[in-house]
């Protein structure tokens, strides 16, 4: 097993969850909505709410597939 010394973040089963969540939050108007001092208002969005669980799933079936 020679080659690759960092595992390819497309490898990373939670690593797609956790960019579209990144990607989420970034361009959606309702989760980047911020008050006038700048502070997030964390608005309700189903949209992240689903991708939030999304990413938990993955990252909760990630353990159990990887033994420590
Ligand atoms: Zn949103």
């Amino acid at each position: 097993m020679t080659g690759t010394v960092h595992p390819s973040f497309d490898d990373v089963p939670w690593a797609t969850a956790f960019v579209r969540l990144a990607n989420h939050s970034i361009a959606c108007a309702t989760c980047s909505a911020v008050d006038e001092q700048g502070w997030n208002l964390n608005l309700p969005c189903k949209a992240i709410d689903q991708l939030n669980e999304k990413y938990r799933q993955s990252r909760h079936w990630e353990r159990h597939v990887r033994p420590l």
